[in-house]
């Protein structure tokens, strides 16, 4: 079941998918896509510092092969694409994945909304043409405002050259833009207010993001975790915080500071789970279909994109993978085990 050219995708896509929902009744409607396991930084809680076993080149999947797994998912009511990594900067192809990724049409006529996760390094020489091509949304991750703390949390010293992207995400006009933070103890925690105020000058949402247990070392300490009602509590002390409501599939829970117009969002995977609202799939660079974070089961689209599999084969894989969704993670159960890939592995 070939798909037909792009002109003609609109119309002849409609019957080729029905949505993708799982055995909870949850819709999905946001893959994320991560196009390269490598990365510029070494975040601790993400990478080893050296050593890290990377995914072989040759698994990688290429433009085409990203591109036709889109088309799929796009047909069965997929309407965001998040690329991720490792850095999605990194690929040299990056300004032809979005061109190609943001022409493709979904079955109810609209275009796919095409967002990005990036530690923003390269985004000076980059967001033009990335925007140009279709981008439409950016995250970019800071977790302190200090040069020594970022080059000890990152392992390398290029805070300046963040700060360079974020300026350069302010001036491309895409908005809402937002600035990720994972909160940790005795790392960062004293920089929660600076960094709010540091997002707002820059006309950005900051949102702020319990550690997981997902770094490649395996060195994730609860005890050590900064929990969102720390989180609210400090930042309580500066501005009143007010709830937002209808969060929907969002991952990030909102509070108005002092009544608004300025937002924070926290991201509260471990102590305020949103499972039963996510409408979230994983793809790997090498071609893993994931369907949470924190799962150590994958669908494996390689064979069928490399051994002349059909549309019908990829639309199978994600179905299997959404039918095989648990209600939720288990990072809270005592059997819970990590997932053998890091976050860089994964795609954030
Ligand atoms: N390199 C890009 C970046 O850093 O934005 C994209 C990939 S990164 C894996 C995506 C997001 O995951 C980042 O905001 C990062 O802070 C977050 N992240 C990575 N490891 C994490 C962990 N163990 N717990 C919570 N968030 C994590
Ligand atoms: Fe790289 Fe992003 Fe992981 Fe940091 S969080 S090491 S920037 S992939």
């Amino acid at each position: 079941m070939p798909l037909p050219p792009a002109s003609a995708q609109s119309a002849a896509v409609a019957g080729l998918g029905a949505p993708l929902v799982d055995t909870h009744g949850r819709v999905h409607r946001d893959l994320r896509i991560s196009l390269t396991d490598r990365c510029s930084l070494r975040c601790t809680y993400c990478m080893p510092e050296q050593g890290n076993e990377w995914l072989a080149k040759t698994s990688i999947l290429s433009l085409d092969e990203i591109e036709r797994i889109a088309r799929v998912a796009a047909a069965d009511g997929i309407t965001t694409f998040r690329l991720t990594g490792g850095e999605p900067l990194l690929r040299t192809d990056i300004v032809e994945v979005v061109r190609r990724l943001a022409g493709i049409i979904g079955p109810s006529g609209s275009p796919v909304e095409i967002a990005m996760t990036t530690n923003g390094i390269r985004l000076p020489e980059l967001l033009p043409a990335l925007v140009d091509a279709g981008l439409q949304r950016l995250n970019v991750s800071i977790d302190t405002l200090r040069r020594d703390r970022f080059r000890e949390l990152t392992r390398r010293d290029r805070l300046e050259d963040v700060l360079a992207g974020i300026a350069a995400a302010e001036a491309s006009g895409l908005r809402p833009l937002k600035l990720n933070a994972v909160a940790m103890r005795d790392v960062n925690d004293d920089e929660l207010v600076d960094l709010v105020e540091f997002a707002i000058r820059h006309d950005a949402q900051m949102r702020f993001i319990e550690q997981m247990p997902l770094d490649a070392g395996h060195t994730w300490d609860r005890a050590r975790m900064v929990t969102q009602d720390e989180i609210l509590a400090t930042l309580s002390a500066r501005w009143t915080l007010t709830p937002v409501p209808g969060r929907g599939g969002a991952p990030a829970a909102r509070w108005m500071l002092d009544g608004g117009p300025h937002s924070v969002g926290v991201i509260a995977s471990v102590t305020a789970p949103f499972c039963g609202d996510c409408d979230r799939l994983r793809l790997t660079a090498d071609g893993q279909l994931r369907n949470c974070l924190f799962s150590t089961t994958e669908y494996d689209l390689l064979p069928i994109l490399r051994a002349g599999g059909d549309e019908g084969e990829i639309d199978g894989m994600l179905r299997s993978c959404v039918r095989g969704k648990m209600p939720g993670h288990a990072i809270n159960d005592p059997s819970f085990l990590q997932p053998a890939r890091g976050m860089n592995a994964i795609g954030g």
